[in-house]
């Protein structure tokens, strides 16, 4: 049985005080809701207010990326050991960074060594562009990501039976635009083309054992069926994280 993750991607929205005012708004509601991991992505700016008030509560925080130097001059970036002071999580390789910000599975891979180095947990984030969806080209995209964004990685397996490494396959053509991928399709790219590469990389075993999140347009009516899915283990949410009955209702149907 592998434990769903929900986690909230705020992408580039909420100042501090607006970050304050979400969290201590979503708290009451999610708190309750045991069985899922819960993480919520704040901006940058937002998260050491966002990690205090988030002590002594079941809901882990994490940043929406990083660089891989500890340290140096490299202006504007922020480094791994300043978000393992204040984070579990990190989302590497979003397709809005590799988009409008150049990375690639190379600079992924970096950074996901780091960040596993440092007792991150990653959120890996794949996923086709609509031109390659409707190319024939899913599959092809999707390994490439993984086996190059995860090339020389090792992953220890722990008492709770997880490995640190969390997966999210995201379609771009799916994230922000209302037009989820179906259950069944998202499924499908997980258990045909995701888990069979994370066995070349990491065997079997470890395949069945790391937790892949679906995301793109996923909403409070239309997450059950996503969980449904017997290889979807939680979801990346967008733009219904930052909507509070949305975002509990949405970890309310991963516990179910
Ligand atoms: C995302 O930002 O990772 C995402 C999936 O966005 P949305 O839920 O808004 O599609």
């Amino acid at each position: 049985m592998r434990k769903p993750v929900v986690a909230g991607n705020w992408k580039m929205y909420k100042t501090v005080a607006e970050a304050r005012h979400l969290v201590s708004e979503m708290v009451p509601g999610l708190q309750p809701i045991k069985g899922v991991e819960k993480v919520l992505c704040p901006p940058f700016t937002a998260l050491l207010a966002v990690s205090a008030l988030l002590e002594g509560t079941d809901i882990g925080i994490g940043a929406q990326n990083m660089y891989w130097e500890s340290s140096g001059a490299f202006t504007g970036e922020v480094s791994p050991l300043m978000v393992a002071e204040l984070c579990q999580y990190v989302i590497l390789g979003h397709s809005e960074r590799r988009v409008h910000f150049g990375e690639t599975d190379s600079t992924v891979n970096k950074k996901v060594l780091t960040a596993l180095g440092m007792g991150l947990k990653p959120i890996v984030c794949v996923g086709e562009t609509l031109d390659e969806n409707e190319t024939g080209m899913t599959k092809e995209v999707v390994s490439r990501q993984i086996i190059s964004g995860l090339a020389d990685i090792s992953l220890q397996v722990d008492d709770s039976k997880t490995v640190d490494l969390i997966i999210a396959y995201e379609p771009v053509w799916a994230i922000g635009t209302g037009r989820a991928a179906t259950s069944a399709g998202a499924n499908g790219v997980i258990a045909d083309v995701i888990r069979p590469a994370l066995g070349t990389l990491f065997g079997e075993r470890i395949a069945q054992i790391v937790r892949v999140l679906y995301g793109g347009s996923v909403k409070a009516d239309n997450a059950a069926d996503f969980f449904s899915q017997p290889d979807i283990d939680g979801a990346l949410v967008g733009g219904a994280s930052l909507k509070v009955s949305e975002f509990i209702q949405i970890t309310q149907s991963a516990a179910e």
